[in-house]
């Protein structure tokens, strides 16, 4: 089968874009596939989340995966959910129960399962009117077009110091992690800043283990990991107009509120901590021993902790991901890239006329909601806007030309009739 989309990813942004096309551009969906290793969609959504303990989203309900702004609420409303159940204050953030609910329901409706290939892609090559894409276990297939939606969450953030392959030392957020206490009440290290670390921390508090947790800076509190006004024109104004990527990066890395908290996340783990159910640490970690019963943490300032385990839970790495795969497919093809490595694309996420992106690919256009699902959304507006303009632009001058073949033709038997009678009234 040769799709005439073909989306490689199939998270939160490969099904948003897969809903997006279908349901906003007409595209049938056996011409579509979603080419994706896990053997179910959003595998690396529902593993991330639900590691976390986490209850509802940070983003609010307008941010899920179908196209209709309010298609969550008015599914929420249609099963009858009650509103402290399904969504939190402010900003009515969805539960993730309720969100997971709607996105299952959205792949159902729109038979999504029927077209995700299990499989990875390996290598694509594109060409002037098409995409060789070649799958680890099936070989080579070509598709019209592509989109680049693998995320980065196949890639952990892991500090240096922290030996990868060790029983008691996991990311929590490593495809597989396995890595939770197997008896009660261990010392466990959790290391991080952000919302996850002091979830995981939280979760394991409330399991009876005694939990440090380790950050390097005070906690940071914000409701989203970058201002609102990035959604629409109030902080978009600069960087839009920006040209330069470097500057455009700077502006990025300057709006996203990185390893940050929102206020009830902090409420509860300021709780924990007046109730000593949670010990804290603003350290950094300098070393870990590994010794045959307990692991030792040693700080930047010598002192030593002892641990059963340490997880890790320090995010994604922010360099450009995709590895081998999209280093390859930038000297195939030649594709612009900036100083920091990531796509130069244009305002229709165009790397390539045949190859567009979304997420962390697309973040030097989308700016700093890029990642999220706010940034599915943009991108999914803008690459359907694009291929809507270009077959309209399409249909335009088929018609013309069809205009033009058609009075050509319809000429041609005037033509011919006019001369007809002549020669027979001759
Ligand atoms: C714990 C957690 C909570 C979050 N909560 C929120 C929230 O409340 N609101 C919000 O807006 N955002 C949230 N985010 C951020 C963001 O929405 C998620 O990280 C989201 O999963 C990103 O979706 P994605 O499709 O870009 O990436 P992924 O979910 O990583 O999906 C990409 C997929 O592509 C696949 N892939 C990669 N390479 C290839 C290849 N070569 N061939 C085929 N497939 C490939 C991967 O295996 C993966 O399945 C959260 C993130 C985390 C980790």
């Amino acid at each position: 089968m040769s799709p005439e989309w073909l989306i490689v990813g199939g998270g939160i942004h490969g099904v948003h874009l897969a809903a997006r096309l279908i349901i906003e551009v007409g595209l049938q969906p056996d011409r579509l596939m979603i080419v994706d290793p896990a053997d179910r969609l959003l595998d690396r959504w529902q593993s991330c989340t639900e590691v976390t303990g986490m209850q509802f989203l940070r983003s609010p309900s307008v941010h899920h995966l179908d196209v209709h702004h309010a298609s969550l609420q008015y599914y929420a409303g249609k099963k009858q959910i009650r509103k402290t159940d399904g969504f939190a204050e402010p900003y009515a953030r969805p539960a993730l129960k309720l969100f997971n609910d709607h996105s299952y329901q959205l792949i159902q409706s729109l038979g999504l399962d029927a077209l995700h290939k299990r499989d990875r892609v390996v290598s694509s090559k594109p060409h002037r009117s098409g995409v060789m894409v070649k799958l680890a276990r099936e070989g080579w297939l070509e598709a019209q077009n592509v989109i680049l939606a693998i995320g980065a969450s196949e890639q952990p953030s892991w500090p240096d110091w922290a030996p990868r392959g060790h029983d008691r030392v996991h990311h929590i957020f490593d495809p597989g992690f396995s890595g939770w206490p197997t008896a009660e009440g261990e010392k466990v290290t959790v290391v991080g800043g952000g919302i996850s670390a002091a979830q995981v921390a939280l979760r394991l508090a409330e399991r009876g283990h005694q939990v440090r947790l380790v950050t390097r800076h005070e906690f940071r509190v914000h409701q989203f990991d970058s201002d609102p006004g990035w959604l629409g024109p109030r902080e978009r104004v600069d960087f839009d107009r920006q040209k330069q990527t470097s500057r455009r990066r700077e502006i990025i890395t300057d709006a996203r509120h990185r390893g940050s908290i929102p206020p009830d996340v902090s409420l509860a783990l300021r709780r924990a901590l007046q109730e000593k159910k949670i010990l804290w640490d603003q350290q950094g970690v300098k070393e870990l021993f590994s010794g045959d019963e307990m692991l030792g943490v040693q700080f930047e300032d010598g002192r030593v902790m002892e641990a059963d385990r340490v997880l890790l839970a320090t995010g994604f790495s922010p360099v450009r991901p995709g590895g081998k795969f999209i280093d390859q497919l930038v000297d195939f093809a030649d594709l612009p890239c900036a100083e920091c490595g990531f796509p130069i694309v244009d305002g229709g996420l165009k790397w390539h006329s045949r190859v567009r992106v979304t997420g962390p690919l697309a973040e030097l256009e989308v700016g700093p909601v890029s990642r999220n699902i706010a940034g599915a959304r943009i991108a999914g507006e803008r690459i359907v806007s694009t291929v809507k303009e270009q077959s309209w632009k399409k249909s335009v001058k088929n018609s013309i030309s069809n205009v033009i073949q058609g009075r050509a033709g319809f000429l041609r038997p005037r033509t011919r009739k006019t001369i007809t009678p002549t020669i027979n009234s001759d």
